[in-house]
């Protein structure tokens, strides 16, 4: 990568700094903090349906396991690289901890392309990289769960792998499995869900009624689509959504769940009657109180950020506002609730998942969206606060929370010294 900026290692590291001198910590906190503890390169062997043998590279992060084991997502990608994953790693240490979960972060992938990839070679990579890794994950060591390319059933490969070499269940190894071995019920929707839990609350602190705003979601799918269907249930009007054929709007307000329908059968919300078509671009730039995107990286730049005329702007995706367009939107008094709050359910449930796992006693959905909110509300005001303390914006405020605890949990551990 030529700039270093755009460098996800070199990025992460940079927020850590800014944080650690922004709370005047020892400069050992950032010593440490600025670098995976361990990272692990794996070679995967594993046959093709064809009988040929094939050889792909994994890695796992473990970045700073202080508060805990060390949690965080798998990605099948052809470009995950090494420091992809120790950013991605370095991330979940902030979300864990932002959200008081006793874990520090992880991360791992595989370079691969599952497009590529027959079902039975899809299981054997799996299966194989668990063996590759089975030393050095463990229900209280590290724990993952799916990112890019991996999904419930990937994930019951490789507990049932891992099971087999420790010849006893260990549902509690991964989370984000299937609800028959201990997944978790809300699992599914907990990031949308946790994404409007969040964003209502800075809407409340900001003086707004969630129940009277205007809201614009970037992306249809698992975060976007509940993301909408939840606003509209707290009585917000969501009057413009998208997926990556287009978007569509009407200044009335959608009807939700009539749009999740027409998706399903049209496989896009595109040609929704009662609804004029709009662009993904000027989806972004409506004037609506609150827009979520929930799509991809990089949709706000420092090319559109001077049109973006919400309030309030919820990242669902990762890394969807560029760090110019941050500083733009500061300037402009948009607030931003950051990726590491913004989609941090999916991770709070996770951890639900895995206590559920380790008590064998199983809550209702009911129960664990009630948690979920719980935990959303106590990250989203302890973030809030920093943000009000130091005057910086949200997403620098949550490194703040985060950086302080894990600095804390370093001291008395006897890290320091
Ligand atoms: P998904 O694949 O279910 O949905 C993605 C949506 O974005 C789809 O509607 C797709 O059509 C749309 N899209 C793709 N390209 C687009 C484009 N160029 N313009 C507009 N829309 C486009 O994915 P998801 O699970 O909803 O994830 C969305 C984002 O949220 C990603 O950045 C992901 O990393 C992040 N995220 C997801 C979770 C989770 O639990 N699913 C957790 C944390 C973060």
């Amino acid at each position: 990568m030529s700039d270093p900026s755009l460098n996800p290692y070199h990025r992460a590291q940079e927020s850590f700094r800014r944080a650690v001198n922004t709370l005047g910590l020892d400069p050992a906190v950032y010593e440490i903090l600025k670098q995976p503890l361990r990272f692990y390169e794996v070679a995967v062997p594993f046959v093709h349906d064809d009988g040929h043998l094939e050889v792909l590279v994994g890695y796992r992060a473990q970045h700073n396991d202080a508060l805990g084991p060390t949690k965080g997502g798998l990605r099948f990608h052809p470009q995950v690289d090494a420091d992809e994953v120790k950013a991605l790693a370095m991330w979940m240490t902030v979300k864990c901890a932002l959200l008081n979960l006793p874990y520090g972060g992880g991360k791992g992938g595989i370079r691969v392309d599952v497009e590529k990839l027959s079902e039975r070679e899809l299981e054997r990579v799996s299966r194989e990289y668990i063996r590759a890794i089975a030393l050095v994950i463990g229900p209280d060591k590290d724990i993952p769960a799916p990112d890019v390319s991996t999904n419930p059933q990937i994930m019951a490969w490789m507990v049932d792998e891992y099971s087999r070499i420790r010849g006893e269940n260990t549902f509690g190894l991964i989370t984000g499995k299937p609800l028959v071995i201990g997944g978790s019920e809300g699992r599914v929707e907990a990031t949308g869900r946790g994404l409007v839990f969040a964003t209502s609350q800075l809407a409340h602190e900001l003086g707004m009624d969630f129940a009277k705003t205007t809201v614009a979601v970037q992306g249809f799918g698992n975060v976007g689509s509940v993301a909408a269907l939840f606003a509209a249930e707290m009585g917000a009007r969501v009057v413009a959504v998208s997926d990556k054929e287009g978007g569509i709007y009407n200044p009335r307000g959608l009807d939700v769940p009539a749009v999740l329908a027409y998706k399903q059968k049209a496989r896009s919300v595109v040609g929704f009657p009662d609804a004029e078509p709009i662009t993904n671009a000027e989806l972004l730039e409506l004037p609506v109180d609150i827009l979520f995107p929930a799509a991809l990286e990089n949709q706000i730049t420092a090319d559109n950020a001077p049109r973006i005329r919400a309030r309030i702007v919820g990242e669902g995706a990762n890394g969807p506002t560029t760090p110019e367009a941050d500083r733009i939107l500061f300037d402009h008094g948009v607030m931003v609730v950051p990726d590491v709050l913004g989609n941090a359910g999916g991770v709070t449930v996770s951890y639900f998942e895995w206590v559920q796992n380790q008590t064998r006693f199983y809550w209702t959905e009911a129960e664990v969206n009630r948690r979920l909110e719980e935990y959303m509300r106590r990250a989203m005001g302890a973030m809030h606060r920093m943000h009000e303390r130091y005057g910086v914006p949200l997403r620098e405020a949550a490194y703040l929370v985060a950086v302080e605890r894990i600095a804390e949990a370093m001291a008395v551990r006897g890290w320091l010294k």
